[in-house]
């Protein structure tokens, strides 16, 4: 189920693209301001982001070049009063994806959501040695069955899987997985990684998560025999 995270400060309409979000089959989160949002799109990044412009503690133009800045790429689309071209070529030029100009039709908007999640999907799914991995859905498949894991789990080995090749440490981890949760010893990393392990290595299916002595571990996709 997708998850969109809408950052609106009018209620009225807030609950109303809540609502048929949710009907139409999406996991919905809301926020009233850019602080609530910059919280929100911290704890769990959602699949795309829908953004008012005009927010009581300033604007989501800034809270989008932000994300931006920060190598966010989930897809945004700009819910705003403001028409003028200009406005338009400054919300696209911050980095939004797509633009509406209130008042809209919840169809539109909901057809042009369902566009910009079409476009990222193709580029989030991931195959690495029988390892299929689909970044969006969050859901990984390995030799043909499916694989449950947890959200941090998951978060480890799409970070691995994105790192493909390289040796990632343990103290990257940590400042990117765990975002730097205070007290976070790299020993839990190495506790995670071999819960991580139990659940995507196969018989038969060549091993995926290496660890690199001195280092800390490595996602190959051919079979490594340091
Ligand atoms: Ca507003």
């Amino acid at each position: 189920m997708p998850r969109v995270l809408i950052i609106e400060d009018e209620p009225k309409l807030r609950r109303s693209l809540q609502r048929g979000l949710q009907e139409a089959g999406f996991h919905v989160a809301t926020a009233g301001s850019t602080a609530e949002g910059s919280r929100h799109l911290g704890d769990e990044p959602p699949d795309a982001v829908i953004l008012d412009l005009m927010l009581p503690d300033g604007s989501g133009l800034d809270l989008l070049r932000s994300l931006r800045h920060d190598g966010c790429a989930t897809p945004v689309l700009v819910v705003t009063a403001r028409d003028a071209v200009t406005d338009r070529v400054l919300g696209l030029d911050s980095g939004a994806d797509d633009y509406l100009v209130k008042p809209f039709a919840f169809n539109e908007l909901l057809a042009r959501m369902r566009a910009l999640l079409r476009r990222t999907s193709e580029s989030n799914r991931i195959d690495v040695e029988g390892l299929e991995l689909d970044l969006l859905a969050r859901r990984v498949v390995r030799g043909g069955k499916e694989i449950e894991l947890t959200n941090r789990q998951f978060d480890l080995l799409a970070y691995l899987v994105r790192h493909a090749g390289q040796a990632v440490s343990r103290e990257m981890l940590v400042r990117d997985v765990w975002r730097d949760e205070t007290g976070v010893l790299t020993n839990v990393v190495d506790v995670s990684i071999n819960h991580l392990r139990r659940r995507v290595e196969r018989d038969g299916l060549p091993p995926l998560i290496h660890t690199i002595r001195g280092v800390g571990y490595m996602l190959k996709d051919h079979t490594w025999s340091g």
